[in-house]
């Protein structure tokens, strides 16, 4: 019989890393199913970052990432590079069986496995992503929004607010 965990992460984004830095503060000793082949999350494949707090002149996508991971790793939790393929949620301990054929069992799941941007399907779409094609307001509304014109798609009322401000 495999051994009972505290608590596992599935997701290795920047809500998988803060569950993570919490949950090992916590004395918990969290394991972090981290993706095999995408730790770290979207912030992984993007460039520079300038709206977290505490990087005055930005940050660049990986570097936050991997300072993330780091923390996340002096508090205490263990990071497994696999992907949770399957959940068994019935009962007090869940189960979760990964790609690699490990199969953990745990009391408490945290779902941390971040979303998908739902596209247009529009011609340009794909080759001006990161530059005038944006999907987070967040992240460009704020800071890049240059243009004299725009067009927003979606019904996000933040969304809206940012892509209109200026
Ligand atoms: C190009 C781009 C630029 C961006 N720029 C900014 C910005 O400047 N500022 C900003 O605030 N936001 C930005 N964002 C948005 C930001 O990336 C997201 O808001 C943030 O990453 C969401 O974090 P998350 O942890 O919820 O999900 P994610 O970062 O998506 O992380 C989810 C993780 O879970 C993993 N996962 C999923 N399923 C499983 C599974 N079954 N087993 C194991 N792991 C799994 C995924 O592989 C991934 O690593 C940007 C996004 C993109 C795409």
């Amino acid at each position: 019989m495999t051994t009972v965990e505290n608590v596992i992460i599935v997701g290795s984004g920047p809500a998988g890393y803060t569950a993570a830095i919490y949950l090992a503060g916590a004395g918990l000793s969290p394991i972090v199913l981290t993706s095999s082949v995408e730790a770290g999350g979207a912030l992984v494949n993007t460039t520079e970052v300038e709206n977290f707090p505490g990087f005055p002149e930005g940050i660049m996508g990986p570097h936050l990432m991997e300072n993330m991971r780091k923390q996340a790793e002096r508090f205490g939790a263990r990071l497994v590079y696999d992907d949770a393929t399957a959940l068994d949620l019935a009962g007090n301990v869940t189960t979760i069986a990964t790609g690699s054929g490990t199969v953990y069992r745990a009391q408490a799941v945290v779902l941390a496995r971040g979303s998908a941007y739902r596209k247009l399907g529009i011609v340009g779409e794909q080759r001006f992503t990161g530059r005038e094609v944006s999907w987070c307001a967040t992240c460009d509304g704020l800071f890049r929004c240059q243009t004299q014109r725009s067009c927003r798609a979606g019904t996000a009322r933040f969304s809206k607010q940012q892509a209109t401000k200026r």
